[in-house]
Order: C-alpha cells, then structure tokens, then sequence
C-alpha cells in the first residue's frame, strides 16, 4: 500500500512532501517527492507515528472497570478517532470479585483482539498500592500497602498482562519496586505524599516514570519537596502529563515542558467513561457526574472527577500553549518515549522502515483525518 502527498514528521526533519510505501503491516520505504504510484492521497495532510496513552480509564461510554469483552473491544475499535494506535488499559483500585471479573473478561479480549482497532499492550494497574493520603477517587477500604502476596495474585490473575503499576513507593522498602522491575513490569511512583528523599531509594533502583505529574502526589514546595520535585528534577524521569489544561493549567505546562522538554513527559488522557460523548450527566462507579466540553465533575460538589479529554484535544492544547512546539517535537510526547518506556520502539513509535505501520494523520488544525494500525486505515473522518 501506498499513502502519497504526505507531509512525513520525522525526529530531526519533515519532509514536506513524501510518500511511505506499507508491505506486510510495516513501513517498507519512506520517500521524498511525489510518486505515480495509486494510494492513498494526504493532500498535503501531516503524518505522525500513531498517538500512544499509557493511562486511560474508558471512553465512549465504556468503563473498563464493567469486566466484558464487548466494552473492551468497543473502546479499541473508536478510540482510534482521536489518533490512538497503541494503548495500555487502566485499572483502579478493586473489590476482589471485581478483580476477578475485570481480569478474566481482559485476559480474554487480549488473546482476540480485532485486527480494525488500536492495540492494547496490556493493563495499567492504578491500585490497590497507593497511599490513602493521595488516593483521588480511589476507595479507601480497598487500598493495600506495596505487597507481592496481592501483586502474585493479580498478575496470575491477569494472564501476566500487567505493563505498568501505579503504587505509593513510601509504603514499601524496595523489594516490591525491585518485584517489579525483575518482572519486566514498569514501575510508576504515583498517588503518593513520598519526600524525594524517601523516593531516591526507589529512583536508584531503577524507578523512571512519574504517574501523572502534579496530580496525586506530593509538590514542589520549598520546605516538603515531594514527588514532583523529584520528576521536575531527574531528567531521566519520564512523566505522564494530563494536558487537557484542567488538570494543569497551562502556565504551568509551560513550565513542566521548560524543564523537562520534548524527551522528559509522555502526554495522557486518564480519561473516563464519559470522554467521547456529547455534555450531560453520567456515572463513575456510583456516583453522579456532569461532563461539560472537556471537563467532568461530581454532581455533589463539583469536584474534578477523572478527566473528560480526548488524545487529540491534549495534543491540539500543546500546541497551542507550548510556544513553537514542533511536530518533530510533539511526536516524543505522544509516540516515541512512551514506546521506548515500554520496550515496543523496535515495532513502534516512530515512522521508520521495518517499524508497523502505526499512523496518524492530522490536518493544519491538527483535527485527526485518519488513523491506520498495522498499515490498514482502521479510521477516516
Ligand atoms: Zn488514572
């Protein structure tokens, strides 16, 4: 397959007019020019690597916490609107039948996944481990300390298909982070009040990645550095950012990306059932929630209530906040470290012969046009 008149967003470059030859679910050749050849016609459009959330709840009216197979594979089949071609699947704190549930429906989906939809890598684990002082929406009852009697059951559980674990690294004394790193599991630091002094045990054992970053951990104040100084800090960090301009309001996302830059933050939707749906009221779990554009809250008392945004809408605010970011910039947000976090760069994550043929196209309003996964055009606005 041919996809021509493509503006191709590389690393280091674009090239302003190309055309990427797919053979066998993978790029074949990246060209520059115009070519004779039939395929699809971009007219001009841009061509990114496919957009990768490492943190989401649901969308579209599907809360993975329901546990069936159908929710599952919907939200991989219209999640590809918003340029998603990779994803990992979150989890939040359960009872254990809900577990049970939940783990048995997923680990079905995983071994049956529709070739038309995004590629799910897997389960992000967000709880039991975190701390009751940051615990956000999570139920306190049902929150366990750092331990691997419950992490063993779960990833049996799961079929072994737990990638990332969001847990509190104050409430264990490294054998858990050391656990997870042994079990190719990516440990998160997140939903925490951890000092960076505590957490440095955890960062010398190898722990790189932040659960989104100022949301559900412990500040930059000057007197109680906490866990946001530590991601601010160490540029090997990578963190998870909600750029939705709800969650961080946007001089403040200029002032993580000023730090950190394009390599240091991964852009994250953490989205709920409600993302993707018209404003109104819906549920989180029990409770009674409004969506309004982008922004979900509790009926009660208008606290924020998981996040409302679309992949796309957080890399259209990006680009409208962060003054002269790039597309050779935004890719290592959306695409590239996350992959690399992940261990998937050799397949993924960036437009390179032999990588699949994992793409997003958006036009000059960065609106996405169309998405392909494994070089088939799983989605055409
Ligand atoms: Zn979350």
């Amino acid at each position: 397959m041919i996809i021509k008149n493509a503006s191709i967003i590389l690393e280091d470059k674009t090239i302003k007019k190309g055309w990427l030859e797919i053979e066998n679910k993978k790029i074949l050749s990246i060209n520059e020019g115009e070519t004779n050849l039939e395929g699809i016609d971009l007219k001009g459009s841009f061509l990114l690597p496919g957009f990768i959330d490492c943190h989401v709840h649901g969308g579209y009216g599907v809360d993975f916490e329901s546990g069936t197979i159908e929710a599952y594979h919907k939200f991989a089949n219209l999640v590809t609107k918003e340029g998603i071609t990779t994803y990992v699947q979150g989890s939040v704190t359960n009872s254990k039948e809900n577990n049970i549930k939940y783990m048995s429906a997923f680990k079905k989906f995983m071994k049956n996944q529709d070739l038309k939809s995004a590629k799910c890598l897997g389960i992000h684990l967000e709880g039991p481990f975190i701390s009751p002082a940051k615990k956000g929406a999570h139920e306190l009852a049902l929150l366990e300390p750092p331990n691997i009697k419950t992490l063993k059951e779960l990833i049996e559980l799961s079929d072994d298909n737990i990638r990332i674990i969001t847990y509190a690294p104050d409430l264990q004394d490294g054998g858990f982070t050391r656990y997870l790193i042994e079990h190719n599991i990516l440990p998160s630091a997140g939903h925490t009040n951890t000092s960076v002094q505590d957490f440095l045990k955890d960062y010398k054992l190898g722990v790189r990645h932040l659960t989104h970053l100022f949301n559900g951990m412990s500040g930059v104040s000057q007197q109680e550095p906490g866990l946001t100084t530590a991601g601010l800090y160490f540029d090997d960090i990578l963190c998870e950012v909600i750029t939705d301009s709800i969650h961080i309001q946007p001089d403040t996302l200029r002032l993580i990306y000023k730090i950190k830059g394009p390599k240091g933050m991964c852009i994250i939707t953490d989205a709920m059932n409600a993302k993707g749906l018209p404003d109104g009221e819906y549920k989180l779990g029990n409770l009674p929630v409004i969506k309004e554009g982008m922004k979900v809250f509790l009926k009660e008392n208008k606290a924020l209530a998981g996040a409302g945004a679309t992949y796309d809408h957080n890399v259209r605010v990006m680009l409208k906040e962060i003054p002269n970011l790039s597309l050779n910039n935004l890719i290592y947000m959306t695409s590239i470290n996350i992959a690399k976090q992940l261990n998937i760069f050799d397949k993924t994550g960036n437009i390179e012969v032999g990588k699949f043929a994992d793409l997003t196209v958006l036009n000059n309003e960065y609106q996405v046009e169309k998405t392909f996964v494994n070089g088939e055009l799983v989605y055409e606005k």
